[in-house]
């Protein structure tokens, strides 16, 4: 059983969401009242559990806000076209994959409380945190799976169901094509959040295969440097246009161990 949750109450909780809401104003995206209590929730229960297991890197509301919940806010930003508007993304159904503590998954599902949403990630104590998220902020129409993308991909109930497939920090893009391409539905949109300090141009070339062959149109590529002070993030945006053959994903591992490179392909 999960130990009782103590009453966790911040000082100054309320200055320290503004940034938040101000991130999601400027993507157009107003947080009322019951969206900013969930994500001051959400953030007290990150800390929370940050201390009892290996949840996540971000430990400090600082860096929760920051590198957390408003980068994941980026994801949203206009600046990746004007089909990535907010209203674009309401209703879609979505995957995270290796969403971790919810990143950017349980995110971008309180900013737009419309979006279906199932989070996935092969780590049973971080699927459990997730459901006690769920629970605790009363967030409807989203699903935690805990398991691998390599088995889900092959799963009837997930392979080409979603509109949109997102993963943060997860691999790198050649073995991620793999771990995501799968599940997207024909006319799909795989999103792929990365930091600064990758060297995107070289991951997506050397991930230009893999995508082809697993039914995606060349890449597009975005830099996105707002909301918030991070250094920018790259947008990786596959679309999926043709289906993904039978034999992918391959088998848990194999996908990293040999990702689908020109040399091997
Ligand atoms: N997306 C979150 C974020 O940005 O904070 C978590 C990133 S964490 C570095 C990578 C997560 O992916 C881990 O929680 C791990 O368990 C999960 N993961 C890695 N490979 C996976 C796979 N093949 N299937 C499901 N989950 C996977």
């Amino acid at each position: 059983m999960r130990p009782a949750l103590p009453i966790y109450n911040p000082e100054g909780e309320f200055t320290t969401l503004k940034s938040v809401i101000a991130a999601a104003q400027l993507l157009g995206v107003d947080l009322d009242s019951g969206q900013q209590a969930q994500f001051q929730r959400f953030g007290e229960l990150i800390e929370l559990r940050s201390k009892q297991f290996n949840l996540t890197g971000a430990r400090t509301w600082d860096r929760i806000r920051e590198e957390l919940f408003i980068r994941s806010l980026r994801i949203l930003s206009p600046a990746g076209g004007s089909v990535t508007t907010p209203e674009w993304f309401a209703g879609k159904r979505a995957i995270d994959v290796g969403t971790g503590a919810g990143i950017p998954g349980i995110v971008m599902k309180i900013a737009l409380p419309e979006l279906q949403i199932t989070l996935l990630d092969s780590v049973l104590k971080k699927t459990d945190f997730l459901e006690e998220v769920v629970e605790e902020l009363g967030l409807e129409n989203v699903v935690v799976v805990n398991g691998r993308a390599e088995e889900l991909g092959q799963s009837p109930a997930h392979r080409e169901v979603y509109d949109l497939v997102i993963a943060r920090a997860v691999a790198q893009l050649a073995e991620l094509a793999e771990l995501t391409i799968p599940f997207a539905n024909i006319g799909g949109t795989v999103i792929l959040p990365k930091g600064a300090s990758a060297d995107v141009e070289a991951e997506v070339d050397q991930a230009a295969a893999a995508a082809e062959i697993l039914g995606a149109a060349p890449a597009i590529t975005l830099q996105v440097d707002r909301p918030g002070s991070s250094p920018p993030d790259h947008m990786i945006y596959w679309m999926k246009i043709s289906p993904t053959p039978g034999e992918f994903p391959r088998r848990v591992g194999v996908p990293h161990r040999s990702p689908l490179l020109e040399l091997n392909g």
